[in-house]
């Protein structure tokens, strides 16, 4: 059993309105954490600006110079949430037993960070995820489109933590695991899951942001669901296949009544061989292009050079 010295990691853009409020409670949380013997009192907070146009960074630097265990560490433009999530994470790979990570809005209940702490240290959990246990606050299109999108990854053999959004403790274990993943296309709930180690999970109740507004407009969502399956899964170039596949097996229905209706004088001239080379052409195109994306999916998965195993211990000496 060890008591951790615990980073927590907040990607923070333009939110110089909700650090201040955010910082406060969270280093409140770490001096009753202290107190109860759960983290070490070097625990420490990260905030990492994603190249803000507001006042972040002075903010961030203002919160520096009253506590020094609140740090931050600048990007040098705006990444993407998941990019400064991870910056973070490296960041304090080398400095502390475990991470957790925390959006800067507080729409994450803190208090769940003690539950994942306890498993951390009690349960020898390597990975702890934060489940929101509703979606009240969520609008109901970002309530279904969610789980539409949760499905769909799930269907496409994905390991996916239904309703987790990058609110997790990470052990420094598998912070070192993350840092194998060399991937551009970053979907840190895609690639958390496939470290493997123990886990757990622990619910918690999202709440409104207390301050400033969602960086998350619909199309950087949509962007982000995109990643989350193209980066993950070669199955919807397979669909090109098999559609290809279903015309053929349409074009030989359409073949047989397209036959029928030239013996029976049915149609006009050039009706026939129009028809049975537009539907064979079609078919057999299909499926060529299904079989070139089967080998152009192949490299895009092995470009990205993602470890091939990951050792969780060892005894060699
Ligand atoms: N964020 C970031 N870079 C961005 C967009 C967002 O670091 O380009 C941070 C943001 O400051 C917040 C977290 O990512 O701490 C989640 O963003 P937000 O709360 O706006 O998303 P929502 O909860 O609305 O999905
Ligand atoms: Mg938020």
């Amino acid at each position: 059993m060890t008591i951790p010295k615990l980073a927590i990691v907040i990607p923070c853009y333009n939110e110089s309105e909700a650090l201040p409020i955010t910082v406060a409670r969270l280093i409140q949380l770490l001096d009753d954490m202290f107190n109860n013997g759960l983290v070490t009192n070097d625990s420490y907070i990260l905030c990492c600006d994603d190249g803000s146009k507001d006042s972040t960074w002075k903010v961030i630097e203002r919160l520096h110079m009253s506590d020094k265990r609140i740090k931050g560490i600048s990007l040098a433009h705006n990444r993407g949430h998941q990019y400064a999530l991870l910056a973070g994470l490296m960041c304090v790979k080398e400095n502390c037993d475990a991470a957790v990570s925390i959006d800067a809005d507080l729409q994450d209940d803190p208090q769940a960070i003690c539950k994942m702490v306890k498993e951390f240290i009690y349960n020898d959990k390597e990975i702890v995820y934060g489940v929101r246990s509703s979606r009240k606050t969520d609008s109901w299109f970002k309530r279904n489109s969610a789980h539409a999108f949760y499905n769909l990854q799930r269907r496409l053999g994905l390991d996916t933590v239904f309703d987790h959004a990058d609110y997790r403790l990470m052990s420094r274990r598998s912070l070192e695991l993350l840092a194998d993943y060399g991937e551009c296309n970053l979907f840190l709930r895609g690639i958390i899951p496939q470290i493997g180690l123990d886990t757990a999970i622990i619910e918690y109740e999202r709440k409104e942001r207390i301050a400033g507004h969602t960086k998350y407009p619909i199309g950087e969502m949509v962007s982000l669901s995109i990643d989350g399956i193209t980066s993950f899964s070669a199955k919807p170039i397979r669909l090109i296949f098999l559609l290809g596949l279903i015309f053929l097996i349409l074009d030989i229905s359409i073949a047989i009544y397209v036959l029928s209706a030239y013996f029976n004088d049915d149609t006009i001239s050039g009706w026939t061989s129009l028809m049975l080379s537009v539907w064979f052409i079609g078919s057999i195109i299909l499926m060529g292009i299904g079989i070139v994306g089967e080998y152009i999916g192949k490299i895009f998965m092995e470009v990205k050079h993602r470890p091939r195993y990951a050792v969780k211990d060892k005894l060699i000496d």
